[in-house]
């Protein structure tokens, strides 16, 4: 009788694994940064003013340019003073963050308009106002750095903190990165909306008549907590789709990136997984209409691929354990 554990399934081929290739060069800021940061307690408040430095190759509208990768290298680089000038930038002061009468009265409207474009120079309140704009640069492009920062202060800070960026930066935060997802364009297969009251993100990717759901939400306090994930159905079964989502979940986690090039990275891997897999030769179809695999049982003499499903069957009403091809003998 046939079993499921004898023939070959598909190989395991090479995943995108994200190839961390920098250009060095690049990452000479950061390092500078991190050599020339002072270790002396009197001189900790250039802390946050290196910070700002660091973070501006960060950001789009400048004449740096990153890549994905160096963004990745660059990020790390930055990591290993961010907890100091946070610190320095937070903890360290003679105001209580959430006191800062400039930034809880600013009307919601102005919101943006303030964090982004406030003359800042020309205030009383300087350095306020550098706090909070440092704050909000943090958390926008360095969102997993800052979530570790959050994991690690002192504990009676822990609700100050999460107030402070859910009252003023993840409404902004959030409806950014649901904007980058909903300009994209991810081709055919995939098709992407976005659910801007409940924050959701979901992905839908079908292939011949069968559809893939992914849904990600971003929660409140983002980017303090992680976004949670959803997949209500995985063409391909197993081990293979479980990875992909491991792999999405850690980049969220840890990458200092947009949800959007999460998102462009699950599908490459999707698309891969499905451009790989050959048609089944009994059906004629890539994924099984009832159960949603892939063709993953080879036929060891003639090579030619079937679905589990569609190959039973045939043994079934056969009533023979041999391949419809070449009548080669599977048990
Ligand atoms: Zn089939
Ligand atoms: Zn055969």
């Amino acid at each position: 009788m046939f079993k499921t554990e004898n023939p070959q399934v598909l190989d395991d081929d090479q995943e995108e694994t994200e190839i961390m290739v920098a250009n060095r060069s690049k990452l000479n800021l950061p390092v500078m940064i991190s050599k020339s940061y002072p270790s002396d307690h009197n001189h900790k408040h250039v802390g946050p003013l290196l910070l700002d430095l660091a973070i501006l190759p960060l950001e789009t509208t400048t004449e740096f340019v990153l890549n994905q990768e160096q963004r990745v290298v660059y990020c790390d680089a930055i990591d290993s003073f961010f907890k100091n000038a946070l610190n320095a930038l937070m903890l360290d002061q003679p105001f209580d963050f959430s006191q800062v009468p400039i930034v809880s009265k600013i009307p919601k409207s102005q919101e943006r308009e303030y964090y982004l474009k406030s003359d800042l120079t020309a205030s009383p309140l300087f350095f306020e106002k550098f706090a909070s704009r440092l704050l909000f640069k943090s958390i926008t492009l360095l969102p997993a750095a800052v979530r570790l920062f959050h994991k690690n202060i002192p504990n009676n800070f822990k609700p100050i903190f999460q107030e402070v960026v859910t009252k003023h930066a993840s409404k902004l935060l959030i409806e950014n990165e649901l904007n980058k997802v909903q300009n994209a364009e991810f081709g055919e297969r995939l098709k992407v909306r976005t659910v801007p009251v409940t924050g959701q993100i979901i992905s839908e990717y079908t292939v011949e008549d069968t559809k893939m759901k992914l849904t990600i939400e971003l929660p409140r306090d983002y980017p303090l907590s992680v976004p949670a994930m959803n997949l209500d159905k995985a063409i391909v079964k197993g081990d293979r789709a479980k990875k992909w989502l491991l792999q999405l979940n850690a980049y969220l986690f840890h990458q200092n990136g947009a949800i959007l090039e999460g998102i462009e990275m699950w599908k490459r891997n999707v698309d891969k997984g499905i451009e790989g897999a050959e048609d089944c030769t009994i059906c004629m179809m890539t994924v099984h209409q009832q159960t949603n695999q892939l063709p993953k049982v080879k036929c060891k003499q003639c090579k030619n691929r079937f679905h589990s499903n569609c190959l039973y069957k045939w043994f079934e009403s056969s009533n023979q354990s041999t391949c419809p091809l070449c009548r080669n003998n599977f048990t």
